[in-house]
């Protein structure tokens, strides 16, 4: 078979199973299959794959088809413009998280901003990105989940700022070993009950998607540590959940009743992220 048929075969068999976006999915896995860039593989569709080439395209087909997300499969993700390792351990991260990076960007060289903490790392993409943005900064990153950290230590070394982002292992804000200026957090916010059974994000850890009840039940217990945390008085920027906005501004309202909330809508129109000022 040639490029050009394993490919629109491939398309098919994703399609056939509801898998979205599987044209570009099936492109994706055959690009790394065979090594190629999107040029290198459109200017190659007539050329023969060898048994060993149609194999190991296979075997990444049936991964996905098995709902392994492509990231997983691939072993990196593309976030602000760089490229993360991920794995199994750890949540792909998602475009719309790069509001997140770019809200904290915004405030951090606006208020001249240096000392920052990430809370739930994951592979430290957005803890990583602040950190080569602000090229004077220091930021914390932590993560409860070990293998975790590992996978953000490797990031952290691949793009030179492991000497300024420092992994931390420990829940929320308990691990900081100084006041921070800003806290910036994607935490987990998907309901329990919303938690899919099948599909790619029923793969990622669950740990890092399981909000609770009403998927709030992370970001209440960040809010009020903020609020515990002594010198703290720096802002707090949440991704929060589709239709979660209003409830998180509302309950940050009341732990800081000065406070102004600001909530920024993603590029789908989405309230995303709920930023504040700590009194
Ligand atoms: N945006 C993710 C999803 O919908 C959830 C990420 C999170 O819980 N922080 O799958």
């Amino acid at each position: 078979m040639n490029v050009k048929e394993v490919l629109d075969d491939a398309r098919k068999v994703l399609a056939d199973s509801n898998i979205e976006d599987a044209p570009l999915e099936a492109e994706v896995l055959l690009r790394d299959t065979l090594k190629k860039d999107r040029v290198g593989l459109y200017l190659a569709l007539d050329d023969e794959l060898s048994t060993e080439q149609q194999n190991a395209f296979r075997d990444r087909l049936a991964r996905r088809l098995d709902d392994e997300p492509t990231a997983y499969i691939l072993g990196h993700r593309e976030f602000y413009g760089r490229d993360f390792l991920v794995d199994a351990s750890v949540l792909v991260p998602r475009p719309e998280t790069e509001l997140l990076v770019e809200k904290a960007l915004e405030i951090a060289r606006k208020h001249r901003l240096f000392v920052i903490a990430e809370v739930g790392t994951g592979c430290g993409a957005v803890a990583i990105s602040l950190a080569l943005e602000l090229p004077h900064a220091t930021v914390y990153a932590n993560d409860i989940s070990a293998s975790a950290l590992e996978v953000a230590r490797t990031n952290s070394r691949k793009h030179g700022v492991s000497d300024r982002v420092h992994l931390l292992r420990g829940d929320l804000l308990d691990t900081l070993p100084e006041p921070v200026e800003m806290v910036v957090a994607n935490l987990p916010y998907v309901r329990e009950s919303d938690l899919p059974r099948s599909g790619p994000v029923s793969r990622e850890p669950r740990l890092a998607l399981d909000g609770g009840t009403d998927g709030l039940d992370k970001i209440r217990r960040l809010c009020i540590q903020a609020q515990a945390v002594p010198g703290s008085g720096g802002y707090l920027l949440l991704e929060v959940g589709e239709g979660q906005a209003r409830a998180v501004s509302a309950f940050l309202r009341g732990l800081f009743p000065p406070a102004e909330v600001e909530v920024t809508p993603d590029l789908s129109g989405i309230d995303r992220v709920v930023s504040v000022m700590l009194p």
